[in-house]
């Protein structure tokens, strides 16, 4: 059992930056054999994220039971599963693909295939997060939420969203990507009516086809951020609440996460310099959740 610098729980953004900024003996452990596929995402990201675009955003078009709104909204839809399949094959340090973390002790990983010692346990591994547990940290309130690919009807150039009581909790949304569109929903439970109906409110606006090439679904950590460090472990992205609780973006917070965890880990920061750069996301996903509060009194009287 050798012992590495740092362990990494989970080849998504966030772990995937950690391996990529972190210049220690890293292992890289992915429960999935091919965890770039069927990713359950509207694959929107800001433009301070350097990932090649499929297609520009001009602006958000918010539907409301009132009416339309159109405000200026710069972006870009990504195709994250090239993203992220580029990002892996590119990574010099050991990958295990297909092996599923189950317990992580202290320094010890637990695998279902074997353990291993790191000096660093990164734990990257989503919403659901077992790194998270195993440090015995409270799991995050979730929000369900599922999204489907679709061909589109006409070119589209702004992103939708359309807040409803027939979409408690969350909104539907149409991300256009080139010739197709991400079309989804995060609601509370039951999940299916609410992309139901935003299949057919953009059914009906004559954006998209009646065919659903792929469905994934995921969850979105509502909770915000707490601890982040427990010991020798730090948790980044989704892992530690590092996703905007009204919007459910986390890609960027995922990538930027990793790699100051990867800086901090590194010695190229100092533990105040991380804290304190932690803090800002903190405070700002606070905020966030205040919105949310008042936007979840909204919710079911929305017509
Ligand atoms: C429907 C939907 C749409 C979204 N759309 C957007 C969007 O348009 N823009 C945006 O910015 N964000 C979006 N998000 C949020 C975004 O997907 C996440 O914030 C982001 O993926 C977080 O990255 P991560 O690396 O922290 O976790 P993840 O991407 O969840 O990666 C975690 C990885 O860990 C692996 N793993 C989990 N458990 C284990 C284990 N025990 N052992 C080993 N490996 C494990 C998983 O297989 C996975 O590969 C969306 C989320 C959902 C659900």
């Amino acid at each position: 059992m050798g012992l590495y610098d740092a362990i990494v729980v989970g080849a998504g953004p966030a772990g995937l930056a950690f391996a990529s900024f972190f210049s220690g003996k890293t292992l890289l452990i992915e429960k999935h054999k091919k965890p770039w596929k069927r990713i359950a995402c509207a694959e929107w990201v800001p433009p301070s994220l350097d990932i090649e675009p499929v297609q520009s955003i001009k602006g958000m078009v918010t539907v409301y039971p009132g009416g339309e709104k159109r405000v200026p909204f710069r972006g870009f839809i990504v195709d994250r599963e090239k993203w992220q399949r580029e990002l892996l094959d590119g990574l010099s340090c050991e990958v295990h693909l297909g092996e599923k973390v189950i317990e992580v002790k202290e320094n010890e990983v637990v695998t279902d295939r074997g353990t291993y010692r790191g000096e660093w346990i990164i734990g990257t591994d989503g919403p659901l997060s077992t790194v998270r547990k195993e440090a015995g940290l409270p799991p995050h309130p979730l929000l369900p939420a599922v999204n489907v690919r679709v061909p589109i009807k006409k070119p589209l150039e702004n992103t939708w969203v359309i807040f409803s009581s027939e979409i408690p909790g969350g909104y539907g949304w149409c991300f256009p990507k080139g010739e197709f569109a991400n079309v989804g929903a995060g609601a509370y439970p039951p999940l299916y009516p609410a992309l139901k109906f935003t299949l057919d409110f953009f059914l009906k606006k004559g954006f998209i086809k009646e065919k659903i090439i792929e469905t994934a679904g995921g969850f979105i950590p509502l909770g915000g951020v707490k601890e982040v460090v427990k010991g020798k472990i730090i948790l980044c992205g989704d892992a530690g609440g590092f996703t905007d609780p009204l919007t459910g973006a986390g890609i960027q917070y995922a990538w930027e996460t990793g790699k100051l965890a990867a800086e901090f880990a590194e010695g190229k920061i100092c533990r105040e310099g991380f804290e304190k750069e932690i803090n800002a996301y903190r405070r700002f996903l606070e905020r966030r959740k205040e919105k949310r509060k008042i936007m979840e009194e909204g919710w079911e009287n929305l017509k």
